[in-house]
């Protein structure tokens, strides 16, 4: 008899869900003839850039002429690649990085959900509320959280809330996590750290030894020059840091599935019965070889070419597209008299409701304005009382959805 693990049961969102899918469909049936604008994707809708198109379009002949075909590849990623990412994102800020510290993967998701495997289900984890729900979920089926407590927290999650006070930076935690995951520029919230900022939790990871896992998903739409790309242009994070990266939203790769995780040399973890430190980086070395594959050939050359001074001129191209739908959608915000954070920084605006409730802003959006958006409670506990809209989008729909906004206070 196989036993589940069924902490799975436990992590279903299903309920917000088909909320949504019961209110789009009613609405279609009764204005059949009324376009809906969706704003709550978290997917890219521009097509692949024409760099990453022909190479991937030359890999694939190669892989069918005899003398260049290639079979399995290195389970840490093609060292083309590699030394891309080192030289392109590392070296060119000034940032030093070995090719051995980077593991190409198929994106950030799967890293993140997977780095629990190296370490222990005793750990403590601390967690930015509201965030993208991965972070969570995989410590519940890990057997890392606890209970869910009636107020929707896990017992032995430890929440970092972002409040609108704070501007969505939360404090440094009071109760001590062994593990911390940061997510800058973030997703819902679209904030991002300054290096001020960054740097406060960076010490504070030094200081109380704790592991800090920083996504950089949004790095490429950051725009003001205060914000650090990645965690290691603050002093010593290579001491704590590991981080995930991926070309899923800065070059629309969510349907190619392609990213990296690095691991500096020097990131250590304990053995829970002798208290030796071990390398990270060794261990999940080990877990990778085990457990994965580098995404195809095919897909690394595409990853490569973004790389190449036309590659870059193109991914600016595409996140500029998306970062004006985000202004336009932050003055029609400000005209609409709502509050909001993000769109500066990051595609996603976090939208506070004037009546504190997520659906009552999430329902007049819908019915007056017929844009869809995303509501906080996807995002967690802390989600209450927000949407989130996404700057993911057609910009003649983006436009569309400005003027409808004009209706929101009628
Ligand atoms: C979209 C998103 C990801 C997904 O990354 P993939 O590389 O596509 O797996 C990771 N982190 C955050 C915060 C995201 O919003």
């Amino acid at each position: 008899m196989a036993l589940i693990n069924s902490q799975f049961l436990k992590v279903s969102q299903d309920a917000v869900e088909q909320e949504i899918a019961k209110r789009v469909n009613v609405f279609s049936v009764l204005n059949p003839k009324v376009e809906l604008i969706r704003l709550d994707s978290g997917d890219v809708t521009l097509p692949l850039t024409p760099s990453a198109i022909e190479a991937m379009l030359s890999s694939v002949h190669e892989m069918g002429r005899d003398t260049t075909f290639r079979g399995r590849g290195p389970v840490r990623g093609y060292p083309f690649l590699i030394d891309a990412i080192v030289k392109g994102d590392f070296r060119s800020r000034g940032i030093k990085m070995q090719p051995e510290e980077v593991f190409v993967s198929e994106g950030t998701k799967q890293d993140v959900a997977s780095i629990g495997d190296i370490l222990c289900k005793d750990n403590r984890i601390g967690v930015l509320d509201p965030i993208f729900q991965t972070y969570i979920e995989s410590n519940v089926v890990g057997y890392r959280a606890g209970i869910l407590e009636k107020d929707k927290h896990w017992s032995n999650i430890v929440y970092l809330t972002a409040t609108p006070d704070k501007g969505f930076t939360p404090d440094l935690p009071t109760e001590r996590p062994d593990v911390i995951f940061l997510s800058y520029p973030n997703d819902p919230t679209g904030v991002a750290l300054s290096k001020a900022e960054l740097t406060r939790w960076v010490e504070y990871a030094i200081e109380n030894k704790v592991l800090v896992l920083f996504d950089a998903t949004y790095e490429a739409f950051i725009a003001d020059p205060d914000v650090p790309h990645s965690i290691y242009e603050i002093k010593n994070a290579r001491k704590v840091a590991i981080e995930f990266r991926s070309f899923s939203k800065s070059a629309g790769f969510t349907g190619l599935h392609c990213g990296y995780t690095v691991i500096p040399r020097e990131v250590k973890g304990y053995s829970l019965y002798s208290g030796r430190s071990i390398f990270l980086n060794d261990l999940w070395q080990r877990r990778q070889t085990i457990k994965n594959n580098a995404p195809s050939y095919i897909i690394q050359r595409a990853a490569e070419a973004l790389y190449t001074e036309q590659g870059k001129k193109e991914v600016r191209q595409s996140v500029d597209y998306y970062m004006t739908n985000a202004a336009m959608l932050r003055s029609a915000l400000d005209a609409a008299e709502l509050k909001y954070s993000g769109g500066v920084n990051a595609p996603y605006i976090w939208v506070q409701s004037p009546w504190g409730s997520s659906w009552e802003l999430f329902e007049r959006l819908f019915s007056r304005c017929r844009i869809l958006s995303s509501p906080g409670e996807r995002f967690g506990p802390s989600g209450e009382g927000y949407v989130r809209l996404s700057a993911f989008a057609n910009q003649n729909q983006v436009m569309l959805a400005c003027s409808r906004l004009a209706d929101f206070r009628m």
